[in-house]
């Protein structure tokens, strides 16, 4: 299936009824800094990015919220590999991979720059911290709002949203893991205080040393999977839907 959005203004392309933008790293920061004067000017509520990666499509096939909650984002980049080729093999390719561990850094250099308050939300207890010290020696001057583990668990969000209000943040960096941290975010975006939140997986674990990124050979190959299966072997069921989408988009992908 291909297509463009019809309500939004960015090129779009549909991986298996999945909405990916096509645009570059450095377009993400553009527009997320767009999204973040919007809000400052008072036009908008909170905007959900999206980072989606063949298991996110997989997922939204048999989870149609979750689908929803993708397309409806204000961005959508291409996290994964699998995610990019699809998009060649559909006529529309999207200029490269936008990982939310390689932004991470870029978004923390827009807040340095532009005064930004940036809260990270998740992970294990501690870790958010780490990362909030690793982001600050990448981009001097930024103000880290607050960190906080919390939990993807709906008995605890109010709690957490009054500890993101009184932070005063600009952007929510999520890492509850795929799909929790972006459902937590569609379900609560319209009270969210912040102008932008963003689902980051094991960003803060890659950033903070807890988990070892693959080599950059292998990124760039596009077999950072491989080494985090190696890493994590745990993840074998979950990486079961690497080969799936390769044969859906085969056969199904100019559907
Ligand atoms: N996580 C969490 N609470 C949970 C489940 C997960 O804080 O209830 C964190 C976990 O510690 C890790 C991140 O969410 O830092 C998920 O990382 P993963 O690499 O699994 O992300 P994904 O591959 O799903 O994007």
């Amino acid at each position: 299936m291909v297509g463009t959005a019809p309500s939004h203004a960015l090129d779009s392309v549909y991986v298996l009824g999945v909405r990916v933008d096509r645009q570059t790293r450095l377009q993400t920061i553009e527009r997320i800094d767009q999204l973040i004067l919007n809000r400052r000017a008072g036009q908008n509520q909170c905007q959900q990015v999206v980072t989606v990666n063949p298991e996110f499509v997989m997922m939204a096939q048999r989870d149609a919220t979750f689908r929803m909650c993708i397309n409806q984002a204000a961005l959508v980049v291409p996290d994964g590999m699998g995610i990019v080729w699809a998009t060649y093999l559909l006529g529309k390719p999207t200029p490269e991979r936008v990982t939310g561990t390689d932004t991470l850094p870029e978004l923390a250099r827009l807040c340095a720059d532009k005064g930004y308050r940036l809260y990270l939300l998740g992970a294990a207890p501690g870790v958010a911290e780490i990362a909030a010290e690793r982001l600050r020696e990448l981009a001097p001057g930024l103000q880290i709002a607050g960190t906080y583990a919390g939990s993807p668990d709906v008995a605890e969000e109010e709690a957490i949203i009054e500890r993101i209000r009184a932070a005063q943040a600009d952007v929510l960096c999520v890492a509850y893991g795929a799909p929790a941290q972006e459902l937590w975010i569609y379900r609560n975006q319209a009270r969210l205080p912040v102008a932008v939140a963003i689902g980051v997986g094991g960003a803060f674990d890659f950033l903070s040393g807890r988990q070892k990124r693959a080599p950059k050979l292998m990124r760039r190959i596009g077999l950072e999977w491989l080494f985090r299966l190696y890493r994590e072997p745990r993840r074998w069921r979950r990486m079961l839907a690497l080969p799936q989408f390769a044969i859906k988009v085969l056969l199904r992908g100019r559907g």
